[in-house]
């Protein structure tokens, strides 16, 4: 089973949960996609990340079918788009994505990244949405440290609990500063495409400390992602073999001498950097 980590000190959930971005797009795929999330949950992957976004909602839909009979083993995360982020507009849209989730509650809400309406709007409506027992808990995305500093500084802005943003071996703005401020903040983070959208570049080092540890450069990836206390990462895998790859890094323990080779392949930013995005 997968470890788990604390979560606003009074809730456990795993260091590795599951995305779904890109699924629910084609009708084809979508018995593939329920089973590998279902697959996931199985293995103890039980945080899935969605978005009202993703396949204009059906991404939500199709989590409602992994979930099916299980809902309370699961960690479910979703999102609200920064256009619909008004007080009102974000009331509705946890309305329909819990609709279509077809649950009465997700575990944590997030704002997909900073947009136009006003933080204290989206805030307001997060915590009446908490206080209703609708979202459990909330939190942004994408936001770098100057945004998350603003944020803390409105109503309900101390409520933030988790940031998810990019964060792998080949993008990691991250490591330039967010990552220290959200853990001295006891803000969880959530590191999106930890195997950078299956591009990640298997460059000789890399390939050795896989080898070392008898497995692939894209499970060594998952790991160093987690890698810090307080980070979980959400690899998105529609092929078991992957699902299983992904789901065993959170029992690989990289060495200190792993970890400098990776360094030196895969240089951290330098300080201030800004986040990246997908
Ligand atoms: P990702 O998880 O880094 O990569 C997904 C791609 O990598 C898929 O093509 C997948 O293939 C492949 N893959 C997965 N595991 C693999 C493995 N062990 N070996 C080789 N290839 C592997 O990228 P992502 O989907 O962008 O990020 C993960 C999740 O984070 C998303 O699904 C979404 O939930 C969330 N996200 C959030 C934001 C945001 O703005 N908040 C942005 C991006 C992503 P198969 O599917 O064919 O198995």
């Amino acid at each position: 089973m997968i470890r788990t980590i604390p979560f606003r000190g009074s809730r456990q959930i795993p260091v590795l949960g599951q995305g779904t971005w890109h699924m629910g797009e084609s009708a084809a795929r979508r018995a593939d996609e329920v089973a590998a999330l279902r697959l996931g949950l199985d293995l103890g992957m039980t945080l899935i990340d969605t978005a009202e976004m993703y396949a204009d909602g059906r991404a939500e839909e199709l989590t409602a079918e992994a979930i099916e009979g299980r809902r309370d083993e699961v960690f479910l995360v979703s999102k609200v788009m920064p256009q619909n982020a008004t007080y009102a507009g974000t009331k509705a849209a946890a309305e329909a994505s819990l609709r279509r989730m077809r649950t009465d509650r997700m575990d944590l809400y997030l704002l997909h990244w900073r947009g136009e309406h006003p933080l204290e709007e989206t805030l307001r409506a997060f915590a009446e949405l908490k206080a209703e027992g609708k979202i459990l808990a909330y939190g942004v995305s994408n936001f770098d440290v100057d945004d998350l500093s603003d944020a803390l500084e409105h109503p309900g802005g101390g409520d933030l609990a988790s940031n998810q943003i990019l964060y792998n071996l080949e993008r990691r703005e991250a490591d330039g500063g967010l990552l220290g401020f959200c853990q001295d903040r006891g803000i969880n983070v959530m590191a999106y495409s930890p195997v950078n959208q299956g591009r990640l570049r298997e460059r000789p080092g890399l390939k050795e400390v896989a080898q070392r540890h008898g497995t692939t450069p894209a499970c060594v990836a998952v790991a160093w992602t987690i890698r810090r206390e307080g980070v979980v990462a959400i690899p998105k895998a529609v092929q078991p073999e992957h699902v299983r790859e992904n789901a065993k890094a959170a029992s690989l323990r990289l060495t200190p001498e792993d970890v400098a080779v990776l360094n030196r392949e895969f240089p951290g930013p330098r300080r201030g950097a800004r986040l990246g995005v997908y």
